[in-house]
């Protein structure tokens, strides 16, 4: 399983897949470069050139290689082997001839995999366990909760790391609660509706209020995303809305401390680096299951923790908030993660409280495991046909061409 700061990264929105990913190939590749190099080409394939304008890759990579001139080749019917966002970048000197030339696949959050489909920049050590099962067996054998298991493995500095990350979730939250701009970017002319939201759930008491609120934070950060402001991956940029969320939810309005706060975004981190590890948190690859349904489990587990449910009735909640989104298709329209993404942060945040709800009133024994979930999800990622995911080529977005 990856380490969960190797899941949780601050960066620029839309997209992880589609504008973090190419940036940080185009950074990696920058830092390589002769000094005679005069002209810059992209090629993008599959996904990455399908959906790259609206997700903002063209302009992710016009940025590092500013005072270059620049082109891309957008190739969306061209897709390479080991994943659907590939990326080739050629240096070019003055007479056409090819100086440099590297291959990299954006495989999600924000990572990317080289010619061959091995993850590069891996900056902390896996752990060694396969999945949940295992950690559970762990957490019964030494009487631990699962942020320990978290703990254990990466030490100290675990905490740092996660209380910058839970900064820049909350910045998001405060900024996407109060915008500048009323109105994304993106030609959908879509208002941002956070604002609306919160001064609702202020009007409204009980379950209305709460669901309001839980709402209102996610679409906060996912407005913040959809404008290319800062966020943090949870898995990704698409899904970002989600755990900070629920987790701002439970740190106001029941005045928990943050290291029970931290605590619980560990406990969602082991949950999402093992679906990055076992499947996919990539649109591209396997539809909007990898990115909002994990993002769902996730906060489904930090909350039912905060509800102080045990180790099994946590994985139950992560294991039905993955289970009923299995099959969720990707189809932004006009490639923006605008529609249906951010309303969908919005939904997914009162899911992932209601399925830890739900969870909490059980004993946590159920027969489906998170682990068989996520196979699963993988297989029906794979045989989603490609117009559904992160192409916009069907579903939503083919509705929407025909407008
Ligand atoms: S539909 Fe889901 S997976 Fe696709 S871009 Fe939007 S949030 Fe990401």
């Amino acid at each position: 399983m990856k380490s969960i700061r190797q899941l949780y990264k601050a960066g620029i929105g839309p997209s992880s897949s589609h504008s973090m990913g190419p940036k940080n190939a185009a950074l990696r590749f920058k830092d390589s470069l002769p000094h005679n190099v005069s002209r810059i080409q992209a090629e993008l394939y599959g996904s990455l050139a399908a959906t790259g304008k609206g997700h903002l890759t063209d302009k992710a990579l016009e940025a590092v290689f500013q005072g270059w001139t620049f082109e891309i080749v957008w190739r969306p019917d061209v897709f390479l082997p080991h994943h659907p966002c590939g990326l080739r970048l050629k240096a070019l000197d003055q007479n056409g001839k090819i100086l440099a030339e590297q291959l990299f696949y954006s495989i999600g959050g924000g990572d990317l995999a080289d010619q061959d489909g091995k993850p590069l920049d891996v900056a902390y050590p896996d752990y060694p366990v396969s999945g949940i099962e295992d950690v559970l067996a762990w957490c019964r054998a030494e009487h631990h909760p699962i942020w320990q298991f978290a703990d254990q493995h990466e030490g100290a500095e675990l905490w740092d790391y996660l209380r910058a990350i839970w900064k820049t979730m909350c910045e998001a939250i405060s900024r996407g609660l109060m915008p500048e701009d009323p109105i994304l970017p993106g030609g959908l002319n879509l208002a941002r509706r956070a604002p609306a939201m919160m001064a609702c759930a202020n009007e409204r008491v009980g379950i209305q209020r709460d669901l309001n609120l839980l709402a209102a934070y996610a679409l906060a950060v996912s407005e913040e995303n959809a404008a290319g402001h800062t966020v943090a991956t949870a898995p990704t940029c698409g899904s970002c809305g989600i755990v900070p969320a629920v987790l701002y939810y439970f740190e106001k309005h029941y005045r928990l401390p943050t290291r029970i706060i931290l605590q619980a975004l560990a406990t969602a981190g082991v949950f999402g680096s093992s679906v990055a590890k076992r499947a996919s948190i990539s649109g591209a690859e396997i539809g909007c299951q990898g990115e909002v349904g994990t993002a769902c489990a996730m906060a489904a587990a930090a909350a039912a923790q905060l509800l102080d449910g045990t180790p099994e009735q946590i994985e139950y909640a992560a294991e039905m908030a993955l289970e009923h989104m299995l099959g969720l298709t990707c189809d932004p329209i006009n490639g923006l993660v605008q529609i249906p993404c951010i309303e969908r942060n919005a939904v997914a945040a009162m899911r992932a409280v209601e399925c830890a709800s739900y969870a909490l009133a059980t004993d946590g024994r159920h027969r489906i495991s998170f682990d068989e979930v996520v196979e699963v999800m993988k297989k029906t990622g794979l045989d989603l046909q490609s117009d559904y995911k992160e192409t916009a080529l069907g579903g939503l977005a083919r509705i929407a061409h025909k407008k």
